[in-house]
């Protein structure tokens, strides 16, 4: 590939992947791909191997349009911030404008699945940003991301140790990927040669209702695992009373109501075809996972 590869967020658990993947494919020289961070000391180790890395800030807009120039397939992904409402979205909007400014042929943006009806608190961010890239005309490839398999070590080490796991997602199903499938995809879309638009959601390959889960849990760890199905109030309740900062408690929450009123069920095959790979399957996943759970 002769084209240059952008990847934001890349010192991040996610973005590191993408870039493993991106130089372990051997299609695009190292020099053809260019990393960003706010602190470019983060990515020392890749700075080492001929990937350029540059500073980029997405409250920045003037260290964005510097760090994206001359880039063609630019991949924003998703930051972090949810600590104050409206910021991220901003920050995407500013990412979106600064592809535009400098040019960028194609845009790829990590999402969230159906953010038009999702129950999650922040799926205006996604549906905002989607919006955003669409509105500048430029092609671009939308990575709904799947709830991360990685995502259950939130709860299930505390819940483990007490044997009860606390949910008000009822029998609404999922279908966890693993953080280093949507990696596998998301560097197949970026190193496809597709120019049209288009949309993936990317999910796992079978999907479980949370006692389901639970009984994966206790089959790889050999430790009793009961579900107890509370009310969104009762989960924030307790929430609270585990002393979880009182902003992150809607967030939590919005999370099972999402998965009970179905929003988050779908199964697709959209990341193994961009791939090319087999999914590392829930039962795997957590078999390889006993010492973080049991800690
Ligand atoms: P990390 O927390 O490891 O990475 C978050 C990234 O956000 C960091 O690389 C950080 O870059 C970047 N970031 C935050 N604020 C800014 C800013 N102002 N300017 C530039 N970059 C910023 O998360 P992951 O890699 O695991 O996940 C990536 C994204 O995926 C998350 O940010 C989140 O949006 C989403 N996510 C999705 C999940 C799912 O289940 N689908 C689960 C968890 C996250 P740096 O500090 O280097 O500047």
């Amino acid at each position: 590939m002769s084209e240059t590869l952008l990847v934001t967020g890349a010192a991040g658990q996610l973005g590191r992947l993408v870039l493993d993947g991106l130089l372990a494919s051997g299609k695009i020289s190292p020099a053809s791909i260019v990393a960003t961070s706010r602190d470019t000391a983060k990515l020392a180790d890749y700075a080492a191997k001929g990937v350029q890395t540059r500073p980029a800030d997405f409250d920045d807009a003037a260290s964005l349009e510097a760090a994206f120039l001359g880039a063609n397939r630019i991949l924003i992904i998703s930051t972090d911030a949810l600590d104050e409402p409206g910021k991220r979205l901003r920050q995407h909007k500013a990412a979106v404008a600064a592809a535009e400014k400098a040019g960028a042929k194609h845009i790829l943006y990590t999402s969230m699945p159906s953010p038009e009806t999702s129950a999650v608190t922040f799926a205006g961010d996604h549906l905002g940003t989607e919006n955003a890239i669409k509105a500048t005309g430029i092609p671009y490839t939308i990575l709904r991301n799947g709830w991360y398999m990685e995502n259950l070590f939130m709860a299930l080490p505390h819940a483990l140790a007490s044997g009860q796991w606390y949910s008000a997602a009822g029998n609404g199903e999922l279908a966890h990927i693993a953080r280093a499938d949507i990696a596998k995809a998301i560097v197949g879309a970026l190193l496809s040669d597709a120019t049209e638009s288009a949309t993936y959601t990317l999910t796992g390959e079978t999907k479980h209702t949370t006692d389901e889960v639970a009984a994966l849990v206790s089959q790889a760890t050999g430790k009793p695992l009961e579900v107890v199905h509370v009310t969104d109030e009762q989960l924030a309740g307790g929430l609270k009373a585990a002393g979880l900062p009182e902003g992150f408690i809607p967030v939590i929450v919005s999370f099972d109501t999402n998965t009970r009123e179905g929003h988050i069920s779908m199964v697709t095959a959209d990341a193994a075809k961009l791939s090319g790979q087999t999914l590392t399957t829930l039962e795997s996943f957590l078999e390889a996972s006993k010492p973080v759970l049991l800690a």
